[in-house]
């Protein structure tokens, strides 16, 4: 299996084999190491790449199951998006010993229902949309201040659809000591002062 030489543990490669995922993609390839090593990327590829396993394998490689506090914060433009990403993450995580709870949280759903749930507990990935998982934060719904990692999926379209905002809100909620990852198809000059105002040294991929 080509993915044994990233230094993912038996429950990741279980869940690879599970799905017949044989070889890394070439963004896998050159992302996945740089991520595991914890520097910041820009990752700029299009969707079919593999690019959503290209963050997820090297971070739930590292999420904590005894911490009960949410150490990875992902956002993605679209709710069917958010919904893709979760369903990939609960897939991997499934042969794992102890539980890894990750949360979905987008917009049209019902908020107090949420925000319920995590004043019980708090689960140790959050994906949704930018809008969504603000309110949460702002609510102090969502405890974020100890998430060191923060995925930016499709960080053109959410500049798009008028989200940067939001994600400049949570970026800005998070340790001042953050890995972040942007994937983009684009980069357009106004996503530019939102990544060199959180992104030091970015190892930045074109593919
Ligand atoms: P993405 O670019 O993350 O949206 O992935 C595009 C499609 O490729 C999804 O259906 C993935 O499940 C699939 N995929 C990602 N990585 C691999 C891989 N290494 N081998 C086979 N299929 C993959």
């Amino acid at each position: 299996n080509g993915f044994t030489e990233f230094g993912l543990q038996p429950f990741l490669i279980s869940a690879l084999k599970e799905i017949n995922f044989e070889q890394p993609t070439p963004v896998q390839e050159k992302l996945i190491p740089v991520i595991e090593a914890g520097r910041s990327v820009i990752g700029q590829s299009q969707t079919g790449s593999g690019k959503t396993h290209t963050f997820l394998l090297p971070i739930l490689n590292h999420v904590d199951p005894e911490k009960q506090q949410v150490q990875v914060v992902i956002t993605t433009p679209s709710r069917e998006l958010a919904y893709q990403i979760h369903d990939a993450a609960r897939q991997l995580v499934k042969f794992s010993d102890q539980e890894i709870e990750i949360g979905n949280y987008v917009g049209g759903t019902d908020k107090k229902r949420q925000i319920e749930k995590l004043n019980h507990r708090q689960p140790q990935v959050v994906i949704g949309t930018p809008g969504r998982v603000w309110d949460l934060i702002k609510s102090q719904a969502l405890d974020v201040h100890l998430a060191a990692q923060f995925v930016v999926d499709e960080a053109d379209m959410t500049l798009d659809m008028g989200f940067l905002n939001e994600v400049d809100k949570i970026a800005a909620s998070l340790p001042k000591s953050l890995q972040m990852m942007v994937f983009s198809a684009t980069i357009p000059k106004s996503l530019n002062v939102f990544l060199k105002k959180y992104m030091v040294n970015p190892v930045v991929e074109e593919i």
